[in-house]
């Protein structure tokens, strides 16, 4: 995916404030937080977004879900934090590979949605 943002900020071509890297996975923070933390976990493989999703995907999916509340607390949200991935138009999605928000901060993020 040569012209995938993320894809380059995995190939180190675009600069990110990385906060957790395994071989799988990349975290980083958000260039624009709408909280005190906010961080965006990725694949380091390429996938769109969950509507591309394919059962190959399930181990680094799963790690995905289980290092956040570790990087959640050494970024500042030690009492939990919300993950957000959104999909496609209607998920408001804007960078298409497949990431993960993390939000939190001292304070609660508040109610899911604005209604
Ligand atoms: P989405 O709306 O696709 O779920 O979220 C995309 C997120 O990527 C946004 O919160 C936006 O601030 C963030 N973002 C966009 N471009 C960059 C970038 O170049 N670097 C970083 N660190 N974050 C970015
Ligand atoms: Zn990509």
């Amino acid at each position: 995916m040569q012209d995938c943002l993320f894809c380059r900020i995995v190939r180190g071509e675009i600069p990110a404030a990385k906060v957790y890297e395994d071989d799988e996975l990349l975290a980083f923070k958000d260039i624009q937080p709408q909280r005190p933390v906010h961080v965006l976990v990725i694949p380091k493989k390429h996938v769109t977004s969950l509507a591309h999703a394919t059962p190959e995907d399930i181990p680094v999916f799963g790690k995905m879900l289980v290092v956040a509340n570790q990087i959640a607390a050494d970024q500042g949200s030690p009492e939990g934090f919300r993950s957000i991935i959104n999909t496609g138009r209607v998920g408001g999605q804007e960078v298409m590979h497949v990431h993960m928000h993390i939000v939190g901060g001292q304070e609660p993020v508040g109610p899911m949605l604005k209604r």
